[in-house]
């Protein structure tokens, strides 16, 4: 199916490593125009590296929870491709802790970072959006959002709260930009990685611990998802091909849901 978006524009916010960069991968792929943006210098090379999108790829710097950031971020994209047709609120993390675990710095930070990672953006692009004429943004959200877990308290909280937000952009922004959620299950990324490193069995293989928690979740479909699926179904979303559909919310999660 081509997306239609060959020369459209599109800022991925953490675009340097596992989701987001296999979302600047496939959208450079379909011909559009991406600005990626991340923290560390080091990953930002490297991830030019591998999309290879040459002049139709912008990679800057940016924490998006610093708002003057954002704003330059937007103006760099503008001042390279002169407009902004699509926005992926894709940066962050999850944060592991319980309630009692918790602090109430913890607190503030998950739920600054989970807020302010799209508010920032949202507001940061927002105009160029409405001016595209088909401005599109879709939001990265977790099933947590909706089926909490007890070791991901803060996160979930934060993600149910996230979920609803996004609604209402979709009510504010219509009919000129269209915002839609996904909801990841366990998507195979550099989180993931890392956490492997901290919890895996000494000798455990990243594939076999994956299987393993893949197992100890009862994902219906038996596996962890690739980046790669994750990115189909945000760059669906990104596209005219979704043009009916604003304020929904696309679970990609091998069937973890377990409710209606
Ligand atoms: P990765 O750690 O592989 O990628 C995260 C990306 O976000 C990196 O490019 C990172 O770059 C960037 N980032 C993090 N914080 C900021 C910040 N404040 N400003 C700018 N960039 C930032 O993780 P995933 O690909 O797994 O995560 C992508 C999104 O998907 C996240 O929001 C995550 O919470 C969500 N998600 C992932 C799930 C999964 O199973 N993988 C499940 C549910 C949700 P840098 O560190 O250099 O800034």
């Amino acid at each position: 199916m081509d997306l239609h978006l060959a020369d459209k524009v599109v800022v991925v916010t953490g675009g340097t490593s596992g989701i987001g960069l296999a979302t600047a991968k496939l959208l450079v792929s379909e011909g559009a125009r991406v600005a990626i943006c991340g923290r560390d210098a080091d990953r930002l090379s490297a991830a030019v590296a591998t999309v290879d999108g040459g002049d139709r790829l912008l990679a800057a710097q940016c924490d998006v929870l610093s708002a003057d950031a954002v704003k330059a971020l937007r103006d760099r994209t503008l001042e390279r491709f002169g407009q902004v047709d699509a926005l992926v609120c894709n940066a962050g993390e999850a944060r592991v802790g319980d309630f009692f675990t918790n602090t109430e710095q913890d607190w503030m930070d998950e739920l600054r970072l989970k807020f302010f990672s799209y508010i920032n953006p949202v507001r940061g692009f927002h105009d160029d959006l409405k001016r595209s004429g088909q401005g599109s943004i879709v939001c990265v959200n977790s099933t947590v959002s909706l089926q909490p877990e007890p070791h991901l308290m803060t996160s979930a909280a934060a993600r149910g709260g996230v979920l609803n937000l996004a609604k209402s952009f979709a009510g504010a922004f219509a009919p000129f930009i269209r915002v839609n959620s996904v909801q990841l299950g366990c998507i195979s990324s550099g989180q993931w990685h890392r956490r492997h490193a901290r919890q895996a069995a000494e000798g455990q293989s990243y594939e076999d611990w994956l299987k393993q928690e893949a197992a100890k979740r009862e994902i219906p479909l038996g596996r962890f998802g690739t980046a790669e699926e994750a990115a189909d179904c945000i760059a669906f979303l990104v596209s005219p091909r979704s043009s009916y559909v604003t304020g929904a919310r696309l679970e990609v999660s091998g069937g973890i849901i377990k409710h209606v």
